[in-house]
């Protein structure tokens, strides 16, 4: 099972990291998204990341082959060349459900949908479709050319082939899936938002400067980046939708956003995305 052409639909941080790991397997990529500004950046950061390739130690690749296989669109009609489609737009199920109802229309019926969601059900995404048995969640870790495993989810009508296929595109990228079942959050970010959140409450509180809880993290705990760093990193607008919807999907205060994090949401302050967050990137 192979599969040539793929629109990634969304071209923030996460759909052109994908972008780029596809085309660098050498598969063809529609990338799509509704900001033609999104795009521009897109293909800029993924140019740019593909030339630091051969400066750390990894293998150079041709940079002008490899954009070659991208073809960037704000018309999502483009999808219909698609044999895979992977989202990746914003967190807001506002926004994706209309998407999949016109992806839906767009696209062949066998085509599978891997939805790269942080947190919102896979089930749920597959209703917004006539093909339930073709949608899976794949969440993918950032950044996406760096991390070798994604976290796949299977919705309650997720068929066995659907399966199979999300298995082989992966290993067309040089992935491996860990599969799990689907609830909000699924594995990783129901824990890993609590912790980011939990993180923000401890800055709000004025117990600890930002820096300070992630060097507790990074040296008591050994890990790489403290939950602040890995805030900024994924993107504190993420972070706070992914919140807001285990907030109403479990209906637990656990899992309420700290008003810090809105706060600094509303201020512009999404973290590396947007060159300031807990952090300063400029
Ligand atoms: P982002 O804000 O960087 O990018 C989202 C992009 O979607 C924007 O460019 C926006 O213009 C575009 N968009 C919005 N509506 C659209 C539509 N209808 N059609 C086409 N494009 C549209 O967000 P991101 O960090 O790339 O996250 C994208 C998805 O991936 C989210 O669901 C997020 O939860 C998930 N995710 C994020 C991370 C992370 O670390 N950032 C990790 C795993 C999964």
């Amino acid at each position: 099972m192979k599969f040539q052409t793929i629109a990634v639909v969304g071209a923030g941080v996460m759909g052109r990291g994908i972008a780029q790991a596809l085309v660098m397997n050498g598969l063809d990529v529609v990338l799509i998204d509704v900001d033609i500004g999104a795009l521009d950046k897109a293909c800029l950061e993924i140019r740019q990341s593909l030339r630091m390739q051969g400066l750390f130690g990894k293998d150079s690749v041709d940079v002008e082959a490899c954009l070659a296989h991208i073809r960037c669109t704000t018309e999502l009609g483009h999808a219909a060349a698609a044999d895979f489609v992977v989202e990746n737009i914003t967190e807001q199920p506002d926004l994706k459900e209309p998407l999949y109802r016109r992806l839906d229309e767009v696209c062949r019926p066998e085509v599978p949908f891997a939805a790269n969601t942080s947190v919102i059900s896979i089930t749920r995404i597959g209703s917004w479709t006539q093909r339930p048995d073709r949608v899976v969640g794949m969440h993918f870790m950032n950044p996406v050319p760096l991390k070798p495993v994604v976290e796949v989810i299977r919705g309650h009508h997720t068929s066995d082939d659907t399966l199979d296929r999300a298995r082989a595109f992966l290993k067309q990228m040089k992935k491996r899936a860990v599969v799990v079942n689907d609830l909000p959050g699924f594995v990783s970010n129901r824990v890993l938002m609590l912790t980011v959140n939990e993180a923000v409450w401890v800055v709000q509180d004025q117990v600890a400067s930002a820096e300070d809880v992630d060097r507790i993290f990074r040296s008591c705990f050994g890990h790489p980046m403290g939950p602040l760093e890995t805030g900024d990193l994924i993107g504190l607008d993420t972070i706070l939708y992914s919140l807001e919807r285990l907030f109403e999907s479990y209906n637990d205060p656990k899992f309420r956003p700290c008003p810090l994090l809105r706060k600094m949401v509303d201020a512009g302050l999404l973290g590396r995305k947007s060159g300031r967050g807990f952090y300063n990137y400029q």
